[in-house]
């Protein structure tokens, strides 16, 4: 039998750090990746072996569990038919109604093939529109990896934005300012500044790549309200939270309408997908209708598609996110429950179908600097302890949790009886 560790040795000769994503990498875990072999509900099986409760879910899509077999029967009927055409296919359309029955503010919707894609679309279609270049984002909200969103706060936060990584252009990082989540003052002075220069702000409307951190009342509001007296647009970023907080995402749970909706994960049904739509008006401005330019060759493919209106299909089904929130609650509740009997200082934050477990002594946590304040080195062996008792949680102090409709009570019970555990070990 190989092993994980002997996989991951392999894998580095030609793959840098040995993934095709770096989270995937345990960076700072202190232990190579494990190999998964195979998953089923809500279980992922490694290639030694080992069964393990999920709460990544292959970072989101899988909502009603692993290899659903009603998904998996919607692809095999669509793969005889063939891969990939090139031409519009009716099942676009179907996804396409789907997508905008279900969702409150999308009119007209184009699919693309990843998260990244969506936003980066997206935006470009906002600074279309609008005829401006400046965009706003927020500290520790992930909007994939495109160049204008790997930008962070400068030292003149409201003039120049700084690449957060190498090979981004200063001069394209410029138009993009960085604020903190939540901070409502921040986003007015922003926009009494230059508020008739942004075309756009972009937000994960609970943000799920710093943990997992619901806005504050009044926080998604005030977007709207500064994004209607500037003429600016308001892009929700639902790649995360579409389908999962909510049926209507983020915009049904908190009563926000944003311009356009970035989507993914979910809506793929676990096929390389991503979607974003909105207004007619400003979506009409998209090639081939007007002039802003977006593309794909395998954009809409058939299998992809066949996976997600098959799993939009399943989650549409009434209760099924009440279902979720509640065995969200049960798994958090007991996780602080058993961490206060241990006496660690841990609290947990959720929305729907989302959590995060923190390290802290505070009380919440509501933005960026806050999240990296807390116990990175409790993470790292609470982490460590659950995946040798079998749970699988994402390998970063800063990722959200996800439930599955296939988690079970007994499946959480197992997850509680591995925390006291993982508890009483960090304590000793
Ligand atoms: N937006 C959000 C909110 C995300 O969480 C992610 C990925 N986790 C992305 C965009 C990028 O999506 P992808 O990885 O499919 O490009």
């Amino acid at each position: 039998m190989t092993t994980s560790a002997e996989l991951f040795e392999q894998a580095c000769r030609h793959i840098p750090g040995g993934v095709n994503s770096p989270v995937r990498a345990f960076k700072g875990m202190h232990r190579p990746p494990v190999f998964m072999e195979h998953a089923k509900g809500a279980y992922l099986y490694d290639v030694e072996g080992k069964r393990y409760v999920d709460y990544v879910g292959s970072w989101g899509p899988m909502i009603t569990g692993h290899a659903d077999p009603e998904v998996l029967a919607a692809v095999r009927e669509s793969l005889d038919k063939g891969l990939s055409f090139g031409t519009p296919t009716a099942v676009e359309t179907t996804m396409a109604d789907l997508i905008c029955e279900i969702m409150p503010n999308i009119e007209m919707v184009r699919m693309v093939n990843s998260g990244t894609e969506a936003t980066m679309s997206a935006i470009r279609l906002a600074r279309g529109y609008t005829g401006r270049d400046k965009i706003v984002k927020f500290e520790g909200c992930y909007h994939g990896h495109s160049d204008s969103l790997l930008v962070k706060a400068g030292s003149g936060a409201l003039t120049h934005g700084e690449p957060s990584s190498p090979g981004v252009p200063a001069s394209l990082a410029d138009h993009t300012i960085t604020l903190s989540f939540n901070d409502i003052d921040a986003v007015e002075q922003c926009f009494e500044e230059v508020g008739s220069q942004i075309a756009c702000i972009i937000v994960e409307p609970v943000a799920g790549n710093m943990n997992c951190i619901p806005p504050q009342p009044g926080f998604l509001q005030t977007l709207r309200k500064v994004c209607d007296s500037y003429g600016s647009i308001l892009i929700f970023d639902e790649v995360m939270t579409g389908f999962r907080v909510a049926l209507g995402g983020a915009q049904t749970y908190f009563g926000v309408d944003p311009d356009l909706t970035c989507l993914g994960k979910i809506v793929g049904g676990g096929m390389p997908v991503g979607a974003f739509g909105g207004r007619r008006e400003i979506m009409s401005e998209l090639s081939p209708l007007g002039p802003v330019y977006q593309a794909g060759t395998l954009s809409g493919n058939p299998l992809a598609m066949a996976a997600g209106v098959t799993l939009l299909n399943k989650v549409r089904q009434p209760g099924f996110h009440d279902a979720l929130a509640q065995r969200v609650d049960t798994l958090c509740n007991g996780l602080e429950a058993r961490a206060q009997a241990a006496g660690i200082d841990m609290i947990t934050q959720r929305a729907g179908g989302m959590f995060g477990v923190f390290f802290t002594a505070q009380s919440r946590v509501d933005n960026f600097a806050q999240a990296i304040a807390c116990d990175d080195e409790a993470f790292r062996r609470f982490f460590t302890a659950m995946l040798d008792r079998g749970v699988y949680l994402a390998p970063s102090a800063y990722e959200a949790g996800f439930m599955s409709s296939a988690h079970t009570p007994e499946d959480i019970q197992v997850t509680l009886d591995a925390a006291e555990h993982a508890f009483a070990q960090m304590t000793s």
